[in-house]
This record gives structure tokens, sequence and C-alpha cells, in this order.
């Protein structure tokens, strides 16, 4: 077992090296952003294991992305670091983390992305709820067949971090943080990987998410259509 731990910890790519350096600014989320919010923080929604689905899509994405950057602009197509996806659980902090080598997300994208919707599934989401009448019922019944993308993180995280620093040349690392009410927090941060990093600060309640195998269960359930390795707490799922 020793050995073992030994083993998965080298593998594991999950390390504490972000430090927050810049002082960093308040954003507010965009109207419709806030309303998404308010909604899923309220949702009775039970299925709430779905953001790891939606994080691991995410990560998915991100890593197709770079592959696709690296095989079409000039250079070498040759990676400097493998196409991967890390879970991690922490149940003494109370965390579940994500971490993948994708393309990452300089400070327009963060802006971009993490505050506004921007997806069509919550889009359409959002207008499904119009046509429900607003009901929380409604909203918790259409959570799951609709999907929130990363806001569901919201579901069963009071903090979310992302740590991300993009591919471009020459980018810096950047820390956001919102506890997904009003706003967020953008700062610039050294120590940042190549890629993003999302660091979930579970609520008391959802604490399971910080337990390995309940997350190893959640994961074989869905990332069937994931191309790349998954490691959960160093080890090779
Ligand atoms: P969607 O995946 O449908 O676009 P999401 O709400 O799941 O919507 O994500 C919003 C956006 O945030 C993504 O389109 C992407 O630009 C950005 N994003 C989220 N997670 C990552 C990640 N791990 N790496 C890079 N960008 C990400
Ligand atoms: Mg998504």
């Amino acid at each position: 077992p020793a050995a073992e731990a030994e083993e998965a910890d080298l593998h594991n790519i999950i390390k504490d090296t972000e430090k927050v350096t810049g002082s960093g600014e308040q954003h507010s989320f965009q109207a419709e952003t806030l309303k998404l919010l308010d909604i899923v923080a309220k949702s009775l929604y039970s299925d709430k294991e779905v953001f790891v689905r939606e994080l691991i899509s995410n990560a998915s994405d991100a890593l197709e992305k770079l592959r696709y950057l690296s095989l079409t602009q000039g250079g070498s197509s040759e990676l400097a670091v493998p196409l991967e996806i890390h879970l991690g659980t922490d149940l003494v902090q109370g965390t579940f983390t994500i971490q993948d080598t994708g393309v990452g997300l300089t400070q327009e994208e963060i802006i971009e992305n993490l505050g506004t919707i921007a997806r069509s599934g919550s889009k359409a989401f959002l207008s499904e709820l119009d046509n429900r009448g607003q009901s929380s019922s409604a909203a918790s019944s259409i959570i799951g067949q609709f999907g929130v993308g990363f806001y569901s993180t919201f579901m069963v995280g009071d903090k979310v971090q992302v740590f991300t620093r993009s591919h471009q040349p020459d980018s810096p690392g950047y820390c956001w943080t919102s506890d997904g009410s009003g706003s967020y927090e953008l700062a610039e941060a050294e120590g940042v990987q190549l890629g993003t990093k999302i660091v979930v600060h579970l609520k008391k309640e959802c604490m399971q998410f910080a337990r390995e195998d309940d997350i190893k269960e959640i994961v074989t359930k869905y990332s069937n259509f994931v191309n790349c390795p998954i490691y959960l707490n160093g080890k090779r799922l």
C-alpha cells in the first residue's frame, strides 16, 4: 500500500502551487447568469452528481481544443505535456478538484465564458423555465435534461476557484473565485500550471463528493465519451 501511494503521488499533477499575486478585481455576473445561479442554488434537484459530468465534459473539450491547435498551428505537433484529466478528493479540506492540461483561458476568455451564459444549453434551460412558469419544481426537473454546465458546481459548492493559464504565449495565470452569488473575483496568480484547475469547496451536505469511492462510481457512469486518460488521486481509472 505504501508503494501504491507513492506511485499514485508520482502520477498526481494536482499540487498546491498557486499563489494569488494581483490584488483581485470584483466583476459582477451578467444578469442572465445571475438568474441561472439563483435557480441552481435554490434547486432541490437530486442528481447533484451531474456536476462531475459537466466538469469532465468541459475538461475534455479543453483538451480537444489544444489537440486541434497543436495539429493546425505550425511548429511541432508534439505536445509538451500529455493530455490528461486529473480528479482529486480531499475529505479533510472538503474539496473536489478537477485539473486538465487543456487550452486554458486568457483573462478575456475567463470574463467572456465564466461570467456570461455563452452556451446554448443554459439559454435553452432558461427559456424552457420561462415556458414552465419559473417554479422550482420545474427548474429541478429540467436541470438534468438541459444541464447547466459549469454553473452546476454551485449546486454542491459554496465556493468555487478556477486556476487557469492559457497556452497562448506569455499568458499569466489567473485565479477566479466565486460563492455563486452576485459576483466573482479575478486576480493574477503565480504557479498556475498550463490548463485549468477547478476546486469546488463542498457544502456540508455534499461531502460525499469528497470521497474517492463515490467519485469513482460516478465517473465510471459518465466518462465513456472521454478520449483521454482520467486519474483519480493519481490512480488511472
Ligand atoms: P459549454 O461547455 O456548453 O460551453 P459550460 O457552462 O459548461 O458551457 O462552460 C462555459 C465555458 O467555460 C466553456 O465554453 C469554455 O469556454 C469555458 N470552460 C469551462 N471549463 C473549462 C476548462 N476546463 N478549460 C477551458 N475552458 C473552460
Ligand atoms: Mg460544458
